[in-house]
């Protein structure tokens, strides 16, 4: 049996990877989506999105993910796997996951963000890796436990606003006033009893006690040190493109691969300053366009 190659393959089934998809089943074609935890991605996360048009009176993340979702699985089959490796040859994407090896004539990327690596400026306890966070989705069905969060910007005080319903939460702001918008604020007002929030803050020390299963943080607050200890801690100071996959692609082979309309990265893994559901909604719609557009995929 000849060896099936995709016409198109998307890896992420974020917001960018979803609308792209959308797109694409205009023009008759079903792409192979590649995803490796659930659809949606960060949107998920999203306390309450007040800027997506089409909800007046604003949607929580999880909703707009599952509209979104049932949209998507009309005409597309989600494929849950990871890629781990992507390569360019005999004019092919052949692309590796945990589990199978797929081609395609044409790769869209839209892998999202990662975390900065801040955590490694720290001697993290091998022990107590699992305790350590990088956004909310292994912790938003948990109740009763004591969440730490660095970051005192959108991420921070939407992810303590979230984790609070059912949790206690101590927020960490190394600068002298909160970074984020003022929706969040109110939102952080009405839960102050839940949220413990510090400027000026910054955790010096992390440390394990492995009897309790608890983290103890050594902070400085306003230069004062005080101990803390918790049940997890969150970094939500920064993210970047999650483009490890094209590490073996020199940026050369990447631009011409744009520029002919095999490959495209969109989304929040292209590296915008701003990051939104609607930017990456529009590029998921855009790279499909050009696609077939201008290279006209046959069905
Ligand atoms: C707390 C929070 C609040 C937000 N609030 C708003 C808001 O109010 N309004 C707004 O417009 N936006 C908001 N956003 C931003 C919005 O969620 C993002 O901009 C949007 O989700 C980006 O979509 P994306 O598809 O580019 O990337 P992502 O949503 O990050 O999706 C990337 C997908 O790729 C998958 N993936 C990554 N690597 C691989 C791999 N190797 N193999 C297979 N799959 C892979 C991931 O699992 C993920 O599902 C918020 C985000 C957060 C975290």
């Amino acid at each position: 049996m000849e060896e099936q190659i995709y016409k198109v393959a998307i890896i992420g089934a974020g917001p960018a990877g979803i609308a792209a998809a959308i797109q694409l089943n205009k023009y008759g074609i079903k792409p192979l989506i590649l995803e490796k935890k659930c659809i949606g991605g960060m949107l998920q996360q999203a306390f309450w999105v007040e800027n997506y048009p089409g909800f007046p009176k604003g949607i929580s993340g999880a909703k707009l993910t599952s509209i979104f979702t049932e949209q998507l699985l009309k005409n597309n089959q989600v494929t849950y796997e990871e890629v781990i490796d992507v390569k360019f040859s005999d004019n092919i994407f052949f692309i590796q996951t945990n589990q199978n090896l797929y081609k395609s004539h044409k790769l869209i990327l839209a892998t999202g963000t990662v975390s900065k690596p801040h955590h490694y400026s720290y001697k993290i306890p091998p022990e107590a890796i699992d305790l350590i966070k990088f956004d909310i989705s292994d912790l938003i069905g948990m109740s009763s436990k004591r969440i730490a969060i660095i970051g005192g910007g959108d991420l921070g005080f939407d992810f303590a606003v979230t984790l609070s319903k059912k949790n206690s939460v101590i927020l960490f702001n190394k600068n002298t006033k909160p970074g984020c918008n003022i929706s969040l604020i109110e939102e952080y007002e009405k839960r102050k009893k839940k949220i413990r929030y510090f400027n000026n803050s910054w955790i010096n020390k992390i440390d394990y006690d492995a009897a309790a299963t608890e983290l103890m943080l050594q902070t400085e607050i306003i230069n004062r040190k005080k101990i803390f200890t918790v049940n997890y801690l969150i970094f939500a100071i920064g993210r970047w493109p999650n483009l490890d996959l094209l590490k073996n692609f020199e940026g050369k082979s990447i631009h011409y691969l744009k520029e002919a309309d095999r490959l495209a990265i969109i989304g929040d893994a292209q590296g915008k300053r701003n990051r939104q559901t609607g930017i990456s909604i529009g590029d998921g719609l855009e790279a499909a366009m050009r696609f077939y557009c201008n290279s006209r995929i046959s069905k």
